[in-house]
């Protein structure tokens, strides 16, 4: 399959958080965003401005003790950081299939811990890098996911 693939390059973390925002104005109904990136990458920056363009009203947070957080957009959010998570069974205990494959988006932090249950057509985002630099990779793994990034390349 041929992937569809953009990158950004952000300087702060309100450049992140942009980025997110831009991404979140055109995820659709059943859009699973996941993201891949060691501790203080910005997951959850980027999370929070993905919530935004959703239209979430509430300010989105680093990790609590709840794998899934819930937001209401003009979508349902449901925010996983799967950073405390034992076991991909764990997971399946608390129905993520039923979020991964419903009506809402769901944006999943420490997404490789997913990877069994993610479904296929998902937008990845890796984010790498240092001091205030950081690099996102967008990664497109099927038509819903590259419909997209066309739109995030055409915003
Ligand atoms: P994660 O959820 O991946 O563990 P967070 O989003 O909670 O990471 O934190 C990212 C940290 O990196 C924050 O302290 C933020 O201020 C800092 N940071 C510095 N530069 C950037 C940048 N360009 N983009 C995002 N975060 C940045
Ligand atoms: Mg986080």
């Amino acid at each position: 399959m041929v992937k569809e693939t953009i990158t950004f390059h952000t300087n702060t973390p309100e450049e992140t958080e942009s980025v997110g925002e831009r991404i979140g104005q055109v995820l659709e109904s059943g859009s699973v965003v996941a993201l891949i990136g060691e501790l203080g990458a910005g997951k959850t920056i980027l999370t929070r401005g993905i919530a935004r363009g959703l239209g979430v009203p509430d300010l989105v947070h680093s990790p609590t003790f709840t794998l899934i957080h819930e937001h209401q957009g003009r979508l349902p959010v449901y925010h996983f950081d799967l950073y405390r998570i034992g076991s991909t069974q764990e997971l399946e205990d608390l129905g993520a299939e039923t979020y991964f494959y419903g009506d809402g988006v769901c944006i999943v932090e420490w997404a490789e811990r997913a990877a069994s249950v993610l479904p296929p057509d998902h937008v990845e985002i890796r984010i790498s890098g240092n001091d205030d630099r950081r690099t996102l990779e967008i990664h497109a793994y099927g038509p819903v996911s590259r419909r997209i990034i066309e739109r995030v390349k055409a915003g």
